[in-house]
């Protein structure tokens, strides 16, 4: 490969970058063609293969995973450059989807970039000669869901269209202030002959169908962002969080759906967080990572549910950019009668601090577990003890009598 002809390919929605890293290339003898969106990237990918790419992983409404997928789909075999203002574990998480797509990702640029770096980084590019092999992607099959009788995927799909789907919420406490940090979503089903139902009497059997837990998801995120004018208006403009079911992310487009719901809502990404639980590790692990780290570098927070409970869960907390992590219930309930369960919540209350990841314990039923989560150093609580989840009206009733007492 001849010095001449080695052609890098840069897009990044921010000119200044753009026009620095074409300085330094071209004073190095590239040719260097730079892109502010997908598009034109797209475009210039068609015109003339590079031999180096450099992708920013924050474009504005595309992102730079989507970059990535595109560069995978048209078999572009060289170096990829990754370049964020993120931290290092979304930059991280964003290599490895980089390379379950193939992609010969070759190093990842924490902005600001130094010059000094970037010279140096294509001097060693022009000396590499031929780009790996992109390994395949492994796919895993889906879980099936334990099969519950009664209900079916049908019934709930119905349901939702006949409006005798409900949400309830239930606050997120702050161990130091007491103070309502967030909320949480849950489903409740108005049965017109059974009567109220809960979601784990229903939820397995939507996951049985992909369509009806995908409708079932965005029906959740739309009611709860209709709702949360409501608790703006008296005063609550704490995030929401939202459960989303390891099916929801067979659907590669599932953060720009959210991301468009929000904007059409005039909100922020502030608004909703995600909790997953972890059975996303025994789904399709690409993908679901990709769609994450999507979703984080979109905004939203996202924490990891029941945590303590699923099988490979540490290696999910290692691949997927979670910000936050709820330790079971199970554990925290245990806490004061065994040795071994204290130990998993302190252990995981320290791996939190380390990972800087924010903690909350579920399953806070009495004044005692709260003062015991409160010592360990927990970040926030949710539980029995602060209050059960409520319909919106009686939820925010219960913060103004408390805001009163303060
Ligand atoms: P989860 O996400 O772990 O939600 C917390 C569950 O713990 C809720 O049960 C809540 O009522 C219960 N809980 C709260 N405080 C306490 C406590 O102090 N003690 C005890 N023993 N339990 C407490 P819920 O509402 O029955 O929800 C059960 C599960 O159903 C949820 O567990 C979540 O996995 C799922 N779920 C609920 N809503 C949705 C939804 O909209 N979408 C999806 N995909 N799943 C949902
Ligand atoms: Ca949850
Ligand atoms: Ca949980």
């Amino acid at each position: 490969m001849d010095k001449g002809s080695m052609h890098l390919l840069v897009i990044d929605d921010d000119v200044r970058i753009c026009s620095f890293v074409a300085a330094i290339g071209t004073a190095l003898g590239w040719t260097v063609d730079t892109a502010g969106e997908k598009a034109r990237f797209e475009a210039l990918m068609h015109e003339r293969r590079p031999d180096a790419v450099i992708v920013d992983l924050q474009l504005g409404a595309t992102d730079g995973i989507e970059v990535l997928r595109f560069l995978a789909d048209a078999r572009y075999r060289g170096p990829v450059v990754l370049v964020s203002g993120f931290d290092d574990r979304v930059l991280s998480a964003a290599q490895d989807v980089g390379a379950s797509f193939g992609l010969d990702i070759v190093q990842i640029l924490e902005k600001p970039i130094r010059a000094a770096i970037m010279r140096g980084l294509l001097t060693e590019l022009e000396s590499r000669h031929s780009a790996q092999l992109p390994s395949q992607a492994q796919v895993q099959p889906g879980v099936a869901a334990t099969v519950q009788p009664g209900f079916t995927s049908q019934d709930i799909a119905r349901a939702l269209d006949a409006g005798e789907m409900l949400l309830h919420f239930q606050p997120i406490v702050s161990a130091g202030s007491l103070d309502v940090v967030s909320l949480e979503a849950l489903i409740r089903w108005q049965h017109p002959i059974i009567g109220l139902v809960q979601p784990d009497q229903f939820i397995p059997i939507a996951e049985q169908d992909d369509e009806t837990i995908d409708k079932l998801t965005m029906w959740v995120i739309q009611k709860t962002l209709q709702l949360r004018r409501c608790f703006e208006q008296a005063g609550i403009s704490v995030p929401i969080a939202v459960n989303i079911s390891g099916i929801n992310l067979h659907r590669l487009e599932f953060p720009d759906l959210v991301a468009r719901q929000l904007v059409d809502a005039g909100f922020a990404p502030t608004a909703l967080t995600f909790e997953m639980t972890e059975s996303i590790a025994t789904i399709d692990a690409h993908r679901a990572t990709d769609i994450l780290t999507r979703l984080r570098l979109k905004g939203f927070e996202l924490a990891i549910d029941d945590l303590g409970t699923g099988y490979s869960s540490l290696r999910a907390l290692r691949n997927i950019p979670f910000s936050c992590l709820k330790i079971d219930k199970s554990f925290v309930l245990e806490a004061a009668t065994s040795r071994a369960s204290l130990a998993i919540v302190k252990s995981i209350i320290d791996m939190g601090r380390s990972m800087r990841l924010r903690s909350v314990a579920e399953g806070v039923e009495t004044a005692e577990i709260a003062s015991q989560m409160t010592e360990l150093g927990i970040d926030a609580m949710q539980g029995f003890h602060f209050t059960q989840p409520l319909p919106a009206d009686k939820l925010i009733g219960w913060i103004a009598d408390r805001r009163k007492m303060a």
